[in-house]
C-alpha cells in the first residue's frame, strides 16, 4: 500500500558544487548574465516537458506490459533523459555566481538537484545504469514463488499473510519471497550504487545519499539529524505498541514461536516486510475489544469492485471541491492485474503529460488495505493537477513527503466511522468505547511504518556512503530492523540473502524518507483541518468530509506545487512551519495511555 509517484523529484536546497566544473565553464568568453539564466531555463524546461511526456508513456507500457521489447525501450529512455538532466544541472552551475531573479534562483537549485540516481557523463555510462536498472525492476515485478503447487505472484503472497495465522506458513512465504524476489541481485545492486555515486560526484555530492538528503531546503546533515529527532519523539510510542503486540502474539502462538521478550518474529505481522501490521489486528486486539465492522467485509459484501472503490475515493474530493477525474482517467489506468501479461503491480499514481492524461496503474483488491491505496493514489493525481499551471521545474510536491501525504491525509478522514456510515458500508456509528479499538488499529499501521520508513533509507545512506559494503548488505539490513524495529527473522538468512532487495522501492531505488515524513504530514494536515472546521471531541472522529472551505484551503496550498519552500506551504494550510510529530502523538495519546495500562507487568525492555 506504500506507492510511489511518477513526479520528478521535490528539490531545493542549498548544493555544494564541484569547484572544478565551474573551471571548466569559466574559460567562456563572456560571463553570462541574468538574461542568459532565464533563456538557458526557459530552453531546459520546454525540454523537460516534452522528455517528461515521451518518458511517461513508454514507462506507462512497459509497467503495464512488461516484455523484453518494452523494457529495452524504456531503458533507453530512461537513459537518454538521465544523460541530459545531467548535462542541464552542469550547465546551471554556470550561473552559480550571477545575480538572477528569484523564481529563476530556486529553479537552479530545483534543476541542479532533480535527479534520483544520476549517471555520469562517461560515455556508455547512463545506459548501463538504465539496463540495470531495468532488469532490477522486472526481476522484482515477474518474480514467483511456488507453493502447494500453485506459482504464487507477490499479491497472491501478500493475501495468504494477510490472513494466515498458521506461522509455518508465514514462514515459508516469509522466506520464499526473498528466494525469488532477490537472488543474485547483489553483484547488480552494487554496481548500480557505484554508478549513481559517480555521477553524484560529478555533479558536486559526496555521494547519492548525500543529494538525496539535499531535498529538503535544509543542508544535507540537518535533514538527517531532523529524521533522528522525529524518530526520538515517536520511538516511545512504537516501544508500547511492539511491546503490546509481541506479549499478544506470544499468548496465540506460544513462546517457541514467539518469545515473550526480545524481537518480534517479522512474519507474524500480516505483512511481507513488517511495515503495517493492521492485518494482524484480530490477534492483537483483546478479547471483546471489536472495532464493530469489518472495512474489508463490508466492501465485499456490499458489491465494491476495484473500480467502485476508486470512484469512491474520487468521491471523498469532490465532496471537498476538487473536480471529478477525467474521462480518459477511468479509460486508460490498470485497476487490477490482467491475466494474460506481466505488469508491474505496485501501485503508482501516472501524470502522463503534466496536464489532464492521469491514470492510476495498480492491482487492487476489494480490501480495506486497497480502499485506503485508491485514496493515496488519488491524492497524487489531484496534487498534479492542482499545480499542473505552473511551469515544469514548479510542477512537483513542496517535498516528495508531500507528495505521499496528501491521499493519506484523505484516508485518515475516509476511515472514520462517521464516513463509512455516511457511504452505506456500516450501519451505525460505534460509541465511545470503540475509540481505543479503532486507534488500535491505526496504530498498527501508522505507527508500526515509522522505524521500517526510517531504516530503508538509512541502510541506503549507509550503502551510498561506502560505510556498508556488499558482503555486509544483508548483515547491516538486519542490524537497523534489529535497532529500529526490534523484529528478528522467522529463521536464520543464508550468507546470499539480499533481503532489502524484496522491497520493490529498493529494487526500483525509489527514495524512501518521505513515507517517514508523509506519516508525519498527514497528521499535522488533518489536525490543522479539523482546526480550520472547527471540530471538538477526540481527533480520531473528526471527519472533513462535504467541507469545501477546508478543501478550498488545502487546495491552495496544493497549488504552490514546488514553487515556495515547504515550510511555506505548510505554514498557508495551518499556520506551523515545521515537521513535528506532535500532531501524531496527539491522535494517539488516548491510545498511549491505554497500551501503559496494558504492558503493566510487561518486560518492554529491549
Ligand atoms: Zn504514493
Amino acid at each position: 500500500m506504500r506507492n510511489h509517484s511518477r513526479q520528478m523529484t521535490g528539490v531545493l536546497a542549498v548544493g555544494v558544487l564541484a569547484v572544478g566544473l565551474i573551471i571548466a565553464f569559466a574559460v567562456r568568453a563572456a560571463p553570462p548574465t541574468s538574461a542568459d539564466a532565464v533563456a538557458f531555463l526557459a530552453r531546459v524546461e520546454a525540454q523537460l516537458a516534452a522528455d517528461s511526456e515521451y518518458s511517461n508513456r513508454a514507462g506507462w507500457v512497459q509497467e503495464t506490459y512488461i516484455t523484453s521489447d518494452t523494457s529495452w525501450l524504456v531503458a533507453k529512455v530512461n537513459a537518454a533523459t538521465t544523460d541530459r538532466l545531467v548535462s542541464f544541472a552542469k550547465e546551471a552551475i554556470r550561473f552559480d555566481h550571477v545575480p538572477v531573479d528569484e523564481v529563476s534562483a530556486r529553479k537552479l537549485y530545483l534543476l541542479k538537484q532533480a535527479l534520483v540516481m544520476p549517471a555520469s557523463s562517461r560515455p556508455g555510462a547512463s545506459q548501463e545504469l538504465s539496463d540495470i536498472q531495468a532488469r532490477l525492476d522486472t526481476d522484482y515485478s515477474t518474480a514467483k514463488f511456488n507453493y502447494q503447487d500453485r506459482l504464487l505472484t507477490l499479491d497472491d503472497m501478500e493475501e495468504i499473510l494477510r490472513t494466515s495465522r498458521n506461522p509455518d506458513e508465514t514462514r515459508t512465504l516469509w522466506e520464499g519471497w526473498r528466494a525469488v524476489a532477490s537472488p543474485q541481485m547483489t553483484i547488480d545492486y552494487a554496481r548500480l550504487i557505484a554508478l549513481a555515486n559517480e555521477g553524484a560526484r560529478e555533479l558536486g555530492y559526496a555521494d547519492t545519499g548525500v543529494l538525496w538528503r539535499s531535498w529538503y531546503d535544509m543542508p544535507p546533515q540537518a535533514f538527517a539529524a531532523k529524521v533522528d529527532a522525529l524518530w526520538a519523539q515517536t520511538a516511545p510510542l512504537y516501544a508500547k505498541l511492539h511491546c503490546f503486540v509481541r506479549a499478544q502474539l506470544s499468548r496465540q502462538y506460544g513462546v517457541a514461536v514467539q518469545p515473550a521478550t526480545g524481537p518480534i518474529r517479522a512474519d507474524l505481522l500480516g505483512n511481507m516486510w513488517s511495515q503495517s501490521w493492521g492485518n494482524v489486528y484480530d490477534v492483537v486486539a483483546p478479547k471483546g475489544m471489536s472495532l464493530g465492522y469489518d472495512v474489508t467485509a463490508a466492501l465485499q459484501s456490499h458489491g465494491y469492485d476495484a473500480v467502485k472503490i476508486v470512484h469512491t475515493a474520487d468521491h471523498w474530493y469532490q465532496s471537498i471541491g476538487f473536480a471529478p477525474l477525467p474521462a480518459t482517467f477511468w479509460e486508460r489506468s490498470l485497476f487490477t492485474r490482467p491475466r494474460d501479461r506481466e505488469v508491474v503491480c505496485h501501485p503508482s499514481a501516472w501524470d502522463i503529460d503534466n496536464k489532464e492524461d492521469l491514470r492510476l496503474k495498480g492491482c487492487l483488491t476489494v480490501t480495506a488495505d486497497d480502499f485506503y491505496t485508491a485514496h493515496h493514489e488519488l491524492g497524487h493525481l489531484m496534487y498534479q493537477r492542482a499545480y499542473a499551471a505552473h511551469s515544469i521545474l514548479f510542477a512537483s510536491g513542496a517535498n516528495d513527503g508531500f507528495h505521499e501525504a496528501i491521499g493519506d491525509f484523505a484516508a485518515l478522514n475516509a476511515l472514520t466511522p462517521t464516513y463509512l456510515k455516511e457511504l452505506g458500508l456500516i450501519d451505525n456509528v460505534p460509541g465511545p468505547e470503540s475509540d481505543i479499538p479503532y486507534l488500535l488499529r491505526m496504530a498498527l499501521d501508522k505507527i508500526a511504518i515509522i522505524p521500517f520508513a526510517i531504516i530503508v533509507d538509512k541502510w541506503r545512506w549507509g550503502v551510498f556512503a561506502g560505510q556498508i559494503t556488499p558482503e555486509h548488505y544483508n548483515d547491516a539490513w538486519w542490524d537497523l530492523v534489529s535497532r529500529y524495529q526490534n523484529l528478528m527473522p522467522p529463521g536464520p538468512r543464508s550468507a546470499d540473502a539480499f533481503d532489502p532487495g524484496a522491497k520493490f522501492h529498493v529494487a526500483d531505488s525509489t527514495p524512501y524518507a518521505r513515507y517517514f515524513l508523509a506519516d508525519l504530514y498527514e497528521f499535522q494536515f488533518y489536525r490543522d483541518a479539523c482546526r480550520l472546521a472547527g471540530w471538538k471531541g477526540p481527533l480520531n472522529r473528526c471527519s472533513i468530509y462535504g467541507d469545501k472551505n477546508v478543501g478550498a484551503k488545502f487546495a491552495a496550498m496544493l497549488q504552490l506545487g514546488q514553487s515556495k519552500p515547504w515550510p511555506e506551504a505548510l505554514a498557508s494550510f495551518g499556520g506551523e512551519r515545521d515537521i513535528d510529530a506532535a500532531a501524531i502523538i496527539e491522535y494517539f495519546a488516548p491510545l498511549s495511555a491505554w497500551l501503559d495500562r496494558q504492558n503493566r507487568g510487561q518486560s518492554c525492555k529491549k
